[in-house]
């Protein structure tokens, strides 16, 4: 297990100490424990407005409307599609925003209903990221019951573009337009021991080598895009990368060509690098761009000719985030989660929308919605929402130490600049 040994500061064990004996903050916890049903029931009616890739606006508008129903101040949508709005605190504190993806990755006409069978749940998307979403307003409701006074706002939000490539777009805008965020934290998944402060970087790219084309007999001579194509994949498989920082290469698809007796024309791969750390990505980047260019000159010299051309084209972007285990967003997220009886975990380096602000130097982790899936990111994605409310239990007092209590506990989250 992850994070084995791991303890948190005394500072940070004080805070959570005095939180779990304040009353307004049990009432919250024990709120989310009676609102199961209810946040199960909305992430039901969450999950069958579907969000295919690019189009999650209906979810978007239905997302909002519960954010205003429920009292948040300032609710808005922005150019992006991104909905939020805010939960005030008394003044002061810093400011967190806590989002879950609205996007999924299924295809317009998938069919989102939600099935029941032997207590688990059934249909695309239940889990990821139908349970985030639901978490999220669960919490909310339970600090409006509470009563609990924060001191620094939470901004609460369902953020567009996350998944495939979608490419982080919703939360790149939203860090873009709003540059007075001091923490962020990301609900996506559902196991509620994880806690997650490392991201994978990856970087795609659509690479097509051009060619004249031709007559396979008749203008045998001339290079080949497919030629060309093949010496560059070749390259590729034989680069080396560490393991530790774990980084990654892959062709994953390949098209081109027109017939079996043409020269081709054209060639085009889609090609997937992956790093846990921003630097080997970097390098792995640099090397992998260098032998494309190789590839067309070697194609090109083998025939005599300068025909060949590639284009590089990059459809994916994510950053890379490093940050430490013994920032305060990590300590406290560990502190809440042992104070409701879950015992925390860190994930491994994963690609959630945290890599963004991670990148910036904001201070970002992923938390889980609770529960237990299988399945996801397809037709059989179940969900098991059995002591599920231990997520949002987790998430409720992760924010509270965060942004602090009213007479009660300073925020851990640093203002920043
Ligand atoms: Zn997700």
């Amino acid at each position: 297990m992850m994070g084995e040994g791991y303890k948190v500061s005394e500072a940070v064990q004080k805070v959570y100490d005095r939180l779990a004996n304040e009353s307004a903050v049990k009432t919250g916890i024990e709120f989310l424990a009676a609102d199961h049903s209810a946040t199960v029931a909305e992430q039901i009616a969450i999950n069958e407005v579907a969000a295919p890739p690019f189009k999650e606006n209906e979810r978007a508008l239905f997302y909002m409307a519960k954010l205003q129903e429920l009292g948040l101040a300032d609710v808005q949508q922005d150019d992006e599609g991104n909905v939020f709005g805010v939960f005030r605190g008394c003044g002061n504190g810093p400011r967190l925003f806590v989002s879950a993806h609205l996007d999924t990755v299924f295809a317009e006409a998938t069919d989102v209903t939600v099935k029941e069978r032997d207590g688990k749940l059934y249909a695309p998307g239940i889990a990821d990221n139908a349970r985030g979403l639901a978490a999220i307003l669960a919490v909310i409701r339970a600090l409006r019951s509470s009563g609990v006074q924060t001191v620094g706002d939470i901004v609460f939000g369902g953020n567009v573009g996350e998944e495939g490539l979608g490419d982080l777009r919703g939360i790149k805008a939203f860090f873009r337009d709003n540059t007075d965020i001091d923490g962020y934290i990301t609900v996506d998944g559902v196991k509620e021991q994880i806690i997650t402060y490392l991201a994978t970087g990856s970087r795609r790219y659509e690479i097509t080598y051009r060619g004249p084309g031709g007559h396979s007999w008749n203008a045998f001579g001339l290079p080949s895009a497919i030629h060309a194509l093949g010496r560059a994949i070749a390259k590729i498989g034989e680069v080396r990368t560490p393991s530790q920082p774990k980084t990654t290469f892959t062709v994953g698809t390949i098209t081109g060509g027109t017939s079996v007796n043409s020269i081709a024309a054209d060639a085009s791969m889609l090609l997937d690098l992956r790093s846990a750390s921003e630097a080997e990505l970097k390098k792995l980047e640099t090397e992998v761009l260098a032998l494309l260019q190789v590839a067309a000159d070697e194609e090109n010299a083998r025939w005599g000719s300068s025909a060949i051309r590639v284009e590089i084209k990059l459809v994916g972007d994510r950053p890379a985030g490093e940050q430490s285990p013994d920032l305060p967003i990590v300590q406290a997220a560990w502190a809440a989660s042992e104070a409701v009886a879950v015992p925390p975990e860190f994930g491994p380096a994963s690609s959630t929308d945290a890599n963004l602000p991670m990148s910036l130097g904001i201070p970002a982790i992923r938390l889980c919605g609770g529960g237990a899936e299988g399945n996801n990111h397809s037709l059989d994605e179940w969900y098991d929402p059995a002591n599920a409310y231990r997520g949002p239990q987790k998430i409720f007092l992760t924010l509270l130490g965060l942004v602090g209590v009213a007479g009660v506990s300073e925020p851990l989250l640093a203002k920043r600049g």
